[in-house]
């Protein structure tokens, strides 16, 4: 089966065909580190993480590129405000993204590059920009000149014209156009610089994007990813830099995720309430929030609310109902034997979970459709319980231990389902500390005092522990 992929420039799903074979190479646009990871900055990685998982599950050797922009307006205003070096607040806010990263099970891009360590690069390409007449010095200031690049516009599919008349110049700026934008800022009094052939100043915000992507993955690039809300200005402006310097085209497919529409007052970004990343995990685990920024497709907006979480949270529980059901019977089993020689009954519930696995496929290979990929892997579930509950036959513990495992290996495809895939560790064997967490918030659940036993296990998840209580007792996976 083909892959298909939905690319926002052209507005259709295409057929993928990567420009190496075998590999791809993908640009994920990442933080800009000024403040604490929110649901909405998280969902784009985790839908970024999907598609790498996939197409790795496919075969295929991926590149991936997230960057940090760890110089800019924001970051500075709050060094200022808190009286401290521009590069403690990004590092600060660096260290908080790959906190939750991990915690979502997001992975590691295969280099994670910052605008302060390319400024050498960034200021070859704007150079290399005003010598092909695309942009221009204004008083130390750099702009592109969006009248030299007549395809601007067309991945957002915007009329120029109306945003021209939308735009202003602001105060101190020296633009032709209102919609010309900075390539490089000169430096104000107390921020900070670096020297370049128009003196000191810092790169504008998108340059670095054009820069990083063609020095990791080339002049074009597989796939890009980001948050619909990059599509204009940011990814045009990157669109207009890497054309005009290399003449190629940039992006092959441009994968848009879709934004999250945060329902009720209290979720609202001014009040800060619920959205920050580090404040839904105390209260939902991270599997769970995983699994509910994937149960939509990816392109779809997503309503988030706790109401939605506590249904992705029901569902995550009757997975590890099915596991804990499943676990209860084998017992000590180690599987032998070979699926081939199934007959009967065996033979007929093994088709039916591979049915289910080509059906997977089949819905990722339809644009990365992870709901209907995770709707596939419920309905393996639904039929390991319904075979659980079936007389014994001689391929029963072999049939059933592989379901389960096929189960963990499609929800790994997708990072889901980590706290219940983990191998189940006994109290005795777990280190000194986790022991002791672990025996504190049992303390607290006795004592009824619930928030105490969350805050644990949310320390415990951060460390890689997974905790599930069962009527005999807490058991923690690994
Ligand atoms: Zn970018």
């Amino acid at each position: 089966m083909d892959l298909v992929v939905y690319d926002t420039f052209d507005a259709k799903k295409k057929k993928f065909v990567p420009v190496r074979e075998g590999h791809v190479g993908m640009y994920m646009c990442g933080m800009t580190v000024q403040d604490r990871p929110h649901v909405g900055h998280m969902l784009a990685f985790v839908c970024g993480d999907m598609i790498r998982r996939y197409l790795e599950y496919k075969g295929f050797e991926v590149t991936y590129i997230q960057n940090f922009t760890d110089v800019d307006d924001k970051i500075i205003a709050r060094a200022n405000a808190e009286g401290v070096d521009y590069r403690v607040i990004a590092e600060r806010y660096t260290k908080e993204y790959f906190k939750y990263a991990d915690m979502l099970n997001i992975k590691r891009a295969s280099v994670h590059p910052k605008a302060t360590d390319h400024i050498k690069e960034i200021i070859e390409m704007i150079e290399a920009l005003i010598s092909k007449g695309f942009a221009y010095e204004a008083g130390g200031d750099v702009y592109y000149e969006i009248a030299k690049f007549p395809r601007y516009g067309m991945l957002s599919k915007k009329n120029i014209d109306e945003l021209k008349a939308g735009a202003r110049v602001e105060v101190g700026e020296h633009k032709r156009s209102p919609l010309d934008f900075a390539l490089w800022k000169a430096a104000k009094e107390g921020e900070p610089y670096w020297e370049s052939p128009w003196g000191k100043g810092r790169p504008g915000w998108s340059i670095e994007c054009s820069v990083m992507s063609t020095k990791y993955l080339g002049e074009t690039v597989d796939i890009h990813g980001g948050g619909e809300d990059l599509i204009f200005p940011h990814h045009e402006n990157e669109i207009a830099q890497s054309e005009a310097a290399t003449g190629k085209k940039f992006v092959n497919y441009w994968t848009h995720n879709g934004l999250l529409n945060l329902v009720g007052e209290k979720m609202s970004k001014s009040t800060g309430h619920f959205f920050a990343i580090e404040d839904i995990v105390k209260e939902f685990e991270p599997d769970v929030v995983r699994f509910y920024l994937l149960s939509s497709h990816y392109r779809s907006p997503m309503e988030f609310s706790r109401e939605r979480l506590a249904e992705s949270r029901a569902a995550v529980g009757r997975m590890a109902n099915t596991f804990r059901s499943v676990e209860a019977y084998l017992g000590d089993y180690k599987p032998k034997g070979s699926l081939d020689e199934l007959t009967g009954k065996d033979a007929e519930f093994w088709k039916k979970v591979q049915e289910r696995e080509g059906l997977f496929r089949k819905a990722m290979d339809d644009d990365f459709n992870s709901a209907g990929a995770i709707a596939q892997i419920f309905e393996i579930a639904r039929e390991v319980n319904l075979f659980l509950s079936a007389p014994e036959t001689p391929g029963k513990k072999l049939t059933l231990a592989r379901a389960l495992e096929k189960i963990k290996e499609l929800g790994e495809v997708l990072g889901l389902f980590k706290s219940l895939g983990g191998e189940i560790i006994r109290l005795e064997d777990l280190p000194q500390e986790v022991r002791q967490l672990v025996e504190e918030r049992a303390k607290a659940r006795k004592a009824k005092d619930w928030a105490t036993a969350d805050t644990i296990r949310t320390q415990l998840a951060s460390m890689g522990y997974h905790l599930e209580d069962r009527p005999e007792g807490t058991v923690v996976r690994k």
